[in-house]
């Protein structure tokens, strides 16, 4: 049996210094914000080369604060792709902004920065690019269609801790980037929890007013803000992972350029590549392949447990029918949703289970 990612191995590796961590904030009773989380800001800042890091509750939290905090709100439009998780479209709407679609580019299934103009309108005021699977979307393009016309960026970086497009760190381009260390993330929290780095002061300090009542001191209500605070537990744990994440990012390469070699020329199947100057971090290692619903069950069949990232494309979800898009308008899109398959994949693997679900993969696409 190879999972599809597995917490407990990870949890078990690292027992003993979680345990204190956790033990360390019930003593302080620090539940809510408190030093473990502005700790842990300030070294998560430093690892994306950015000034500030504001925690939040989740990484859609963090995106709606970043929306907000750019100005964006009711009548506005936001470019991003409908191949995403579905929370990058709704923290748009949580706005009252209208999300507008481009497609993604085959070959790394990010945002199409071709398709972004086309798409701009006078209500146009932010770009959401979302670096899927632990890729950065082409962003030197996209930067500079949102310098001609103003718009801000905010990356949607959290299936991205770590990556980088030529040598920038992800969240540290756009003016803002959101991650989320939902458990099973790359840095993943023991519960929900979200973070904004960003390098404007402005945004920082509106971020952390909005994600606390809106105040500026105790009871002085300066916005219409929300309890989208991080649990001292969640700073506390975080920590301790952050002082990991290196060493893991580097097991999830190996496996993936394993699985990349091992795949090579492999019948009909395809893996999105790792564009020129960027580091991927693998938070999913996903195929192609035509037959994609007969392969998973052929390995579910021999143990081997896979994801799907995401069948279903945001702009045909029933949630998002308000939008008026179809079936046939983002072709890239709706072909990865019929065709990607994503392997298991998380850095306690061995090398013996990549080359196993390889030799898996190779007898179910031979047996089709
Ligand atoms: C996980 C994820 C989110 C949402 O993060 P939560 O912490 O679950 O709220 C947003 N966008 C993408 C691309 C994600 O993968």
């Amino acid at each position: 049996m190879i999972p599809f990612l597995d917490l407990k191995a990870q949890y078990a590796s690292i027992k003993d210094e979680i345990d204190d961590a956790v033990l360390r904030v019930l003593a302080s009773t620090r539940y809510i914000l408190g030093e473990e989380v502005e700790a842990f800001e300030r070294e998560f800042a430093a690892y994306c080369d950015s000034k500030h890091a504001v925690a939040v509750n989740t990484g859609t939290s963090a995106l709606h604060l970043s929306l907000l905090a750019a100005g964006i709100g009711p009548g506005d439009e936001v470019i991003t792709v409908p191949m995403t998780f579905v929370a990058t479209v709704s923290a748009i709407c949580y706005t009252g902004a209208r999300p507008v679609f481009v497609d993604i580019e085959p070959a790394t299934c990010t945002m199409d920065p071709a398709m972004v103009e086309a798409a701009i309108t006078p209500r146009t005021k932010a770009i959401v690019p979302v670096h899927l699977y632990g890729q950065m979307a082409d962003m030197d393009p996209i930067m500079d269609i949102a310098a001609r016309h103003g718009l801000a960026v905010i990356e949607d970086a959290c299936q991205a801790h770590g990556a980088e497009y030529h040598g920038r760190r992800s969240g540290s381009i756009g003016v803002a980037g959101c991650f989320s260390f939902y458990p099973g993330k790359n840095l993943g929290a023991c519960g929900e929890g979200g973070i904004v780095v960003t390098s404007s002061d402005s945004h920082a300090e509106a971020i952390r007013m909005l994600r606390d009542w809106g105040q500026s001191q105790r009871y002085h209500h300066v916005l219409k803000g929300f309890n989208y605070r991080m649990d001292g537990i969640q700073g506390a744990v975080l920590r301790v992972k952050l002082g990991h994440l290196e060493r893991w990012t580097r097991a999830r390469r190996s496996h993936a350029a394993l699985y990349d070699k091992l795949l090579a020329g492999s019948g009909g199947t395809t893996a999105p590549v790792q564009a020129h100057g960027r580091r991927h971090v693998y938070h999913i290692y996903a195929l192609r392949a035509s037959g994609r619903d007969r392969l998973r069950e052929g390995l579910r069949s021999v143990g081997i447990e896979c994801g799907l990232h995401y069948p279903i494309p945001v702009h045909l979800q029933e949630a998002h029918a308000d939008l008026g898009y179809r079936a046939g308008d983002f072709p890239v899109a709706e072909a990865v949703a019929r065709e990607a398959l994503s392997l298991p994949i998380f850095p306690e693997m061995t090398t013996d289970q990549v080359r196993q679900v390889v030799e898996a993969v190779e007898e179910c696409a031979y047996a089709a």
